[in-house]
């Protein structure tokens, strides 16, 4: 007889922010008054837009009369809202009706929660180096998982492996940490294999909105088939800066079903059960993202950190250094040079540069080697980076 989840001592303990914080201190230690070049956490740095703003201001306000006052909110999200992100796919001729739409407080949430539709047998299949929640939520739940091959000389396409599994496929395009953006052969691939196998894919479109290349799907509703076998999570976190503000949207088709269940049938009745939705206020913030303006001004905000991105790109070329990402996706995953390990590269970028990464063991033993940078920071924080980095290579730092 047992009455606690013993799955929660499978988990590792999460050293990767700690260590990398406990690194620092011990520099700022030695070096008092000294800075160091922040590019590891994926944490935006630009305030919210004024779109935004406005809204959020003016739903306070209808907070504070009796005839426009809100209480609880629809569970599964404010009509408006999930019509108008509807609306958002359409536009691009991708087929998402507002029912399939689902409001979140954000994808980490729905990432966890969303494990509650499926028998805790069915494995979790996860290409690895990944954003490390995916397996922790799956070991918590008491869940196999599977890692599936990644071929780092392909830009760390995920594939999906010979064998037939049923599995939960976890995929996220653009990447984080590898900034790998799916091309449509490849997710076609695994839509295939999903239907041969009658397994759900998990399709993490978190930063979908920095894909920048015409043939690179920022859904994987632009594939065929795929409303028979995916959902979709995303958010506006890195989209229009809402990690401290929170809101995200999930879609499930109405097709969708497994068994004889219609997936989405079921997610309305959990969060009809578990929540009791996203706040007013909030959801009038996201609804803004929504507008013409609020798209234009998302764009801008995300073009410092694309510039960013040219920016280092631009430096680690000049350096004779190899990466992914950085194209399509705010994470730029370099290779550790001359077979440094990504610890002892994340030391020298320190030491040396005082230049703050996060190593990619943190993501997975595939990670191993790599280490990712985060086009979030600072623009001067960004180009100061480049130079120190460039210098390091000349003075063969590494
Ligand atoms: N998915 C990936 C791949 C992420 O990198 C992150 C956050 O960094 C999330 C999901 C979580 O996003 P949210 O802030 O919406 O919870």
């Amino acid at each position: 007889m047992t009455c606690m989840n013993h799955h929660y001592t499978d988990v590792k303990e999460s050293y990767l922010f700690a260590d990398i914080r406990k690194r620092i201190d011990t520099w700022l230690k030695k070096n008092p008054g000294g800075k160091v070049l922040r590019l590891g956490i994926g944490d935006v740095t630009q305030p919210l837009m004024p779109s935004v703003i406005q809204a959020l201001h003016e739903a306070v306000e209808d907070q504070t009369h009796a005839e426009t006052f809100h209480g609880y909110m629809p569970e599964c999200g404010d009509p408006g809202l999930r019509q108008a992100i509807a609306k958002w796919y359409q536009q691009r001729d991708i087929p998402v009706e507002w029912e399939e739409v689902f409001i979140s407080s954000g994808a980490s949430d729905e990432l966890g929660d969303i494990l509650h539709l499926f028998d805790r047998s069915l494995a979790a299949m996860i290409p690895e180096p990944a954003y490390p929640a995916y397996a922790d939520a799956n070991i918590m739940d008491g869940r196999k998982i599977i890692y599936p091959e990644i071929d780092a000389d392909h830009g760390f396409m995920p594939v999906p492996p010979a064998e037939d599994i049923q599995a939960l496929i976890y995929l996220c395009s653009p990447d984080n940490p590898t900034g790998a953006a799916c091309t449509r052969q490849c997710l076609e691939q695994w839509i295939e294999y999903a239907g041969r196998t009658g397994s759900v894919i998990l399709f993490d479109a978190a930063y979908e909105s920095f894909v920048q290349e015409k043939n690179i799907p920022r859904s994987i509703y632009e594939i065929e088939g795929a409303k028979g076998c995916a959902i979709e999570i995303s958010s506006l976190s890195k989209t229009a800066g809402f990690t401290g503000t929170r809101c995200g949207y999930t879609v499930i088709p109405l097709s969708l079903e497994r068994e004889g269940l219609s997936l989405n049938k079921m997610w309305v009745r959990n969060r009809t059960t578990k929540t009791n939705g996203i706040s007013y206020i909030l959801q009038k913030g996201a609804l803004a993202v929504f507008s013409e303006q609020g798209q234009r001004e998302a764009a801008e905000l995300r073009e410092v950190y694309r510039r960013n991105a040219r920016n280092f790109m631009q430096a680690l070329d000049e350096a004779g250094l190899s990466y992914t990402g950085g194209k399509n996706s705010p994470y730029i995953w370099m290779k550790c040079p001359d077979d440094h390990g990504s610890w002892e590269t994340f030391d020298i970028l320190l030491e040396k540069g005082q230049i703050v990464a996060t190593p990619g063991a943190g993501f997975g033993e595939s990670g191993e080697g790599w280490i990712r940078f985060s086009m979030f920071a600072d623009e001067e924080d960004i180009r100061e980076a480049g130079r120190r980095i460039i210098f390091l290579r000349n003075e063969k730092y590494f």
